[in-house]
């Protein structure tokens, strides 16, 4: 009974969930005005704005145009419940797992807005951070784990960026040669930033919730996760940055899911 009060009040946050995605990006407010159909702006009934069971009974269409509801909406909130009920399965009745679910509910969103608008916003991202370090009553220690891992993946920014513009500048150079008029284009050397700044932010939260060996077990993750999608991408050739956010936060909940098995073969790999 407990689990399925926790399953509902998911449910419930994931519905708000949405609002932030659909608002955030917009600028708008996201308390008013009141819940409305996107297309024809009708105020929605009570009715409509119950989480899942409304899409089910309007078949996915608004009640007033019959305009197409978005499948995220369902998706979004089923899989907030599905994490509230993870989060407290594993860490048990308590605080804690209230604000680690909260916290992952943010990395949901913001993975999400990361991929339909390619724009992280600081506000979810500072509040997720802010979060993760009261995850645990050892703040301190968390507080350490994260500041160790805000700053090892600004380091492993700077490389990236730095190999990246290194190679850049190195083809630039192979067209002036070509084309010697293209000189006057380039002043400068080109200086690329690889990855977003909000990566880190969100690194610094996986460090405050998993600690600093199973985050990098979990940065790892992230990247053969990003492997597909970006041979995908360049295969075929959409023009399309690839979001980083959602392989960040799908990795942690992963890895924070099966933390036993990931220490086990942590442990593995060091002592065979
Ligand atoms: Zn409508």
């Amino acid at each position: 009974m407990t689990y399925f009060i926790i399953f509902i009040f998911g449910l419930v946050f994931g519905s708000f969930l949405n609002v932030l995605i659909v608002r955030i990006p917009k600028g708008e407010n996201i308390a008013y005005p009141p819940s409305h159909c996107p297309v024809c702006k009708k105020q929605l009934k009570w009715w409509h704005n119950i989480p899942v069971i409304s899409w089910i009974i309007l078949k996915g269409e608004c009640y007033f145009c019959k305009s197409k509801i978005s499948l995220q909406y369902p998706l979004i909130e089923l899989i907030t419940a599905i994490i509230f009920v993870i989060v407290f399965l594993k860490n048990g009745i308590n605080i804690y797992s209230l604000i680690i679910a909260l916290t992952f509910s943010l990395l949901l969103t913001l993975s999400m807005i990361d991929f339909l608008y390619k724009a992280v916003p600081d506000s979810l991202n500072l509040l997720a951070l802010s979060l993760s370090i009261f995850s645990s009553a050892n703040i301190l220690e968390n507080l350490k784990n994260a500041l160790l891992m805000a700053g090892g993946f600004s380091l492993l920014r700077f490389y990236v960026s730095y190999y990246v513009s290194l190679k850049e500048n190195f083809a630039i150079k192979k067209e002036i040669k070509k084309a010697p008029w293209l000189k006057s284009f380039y002043p400068t050397p080109v200086m690329i930033e690889a990855m977003g700044e909000g990566d880190i932010i969100v690194a610094a939260t996986i460090g405050a919730i998993l600690g600093i060996k199973l985050s990098i077990i979990s940065f790892f993750l992230s990247a053969i996760f990003a492997i597909p999608a970006s041979l995908y991408l360049r295969f075929s050739k959409k023009e399309y940055e690839l979001p980083y956010i959602p392989f960040l936060a799908i990795s942690l909940i992963i890895v924070y899911t099966y933390k036993d098995f990931f220490n086990n073969l942590l442990e593995w790999i060091i002592n065979g």
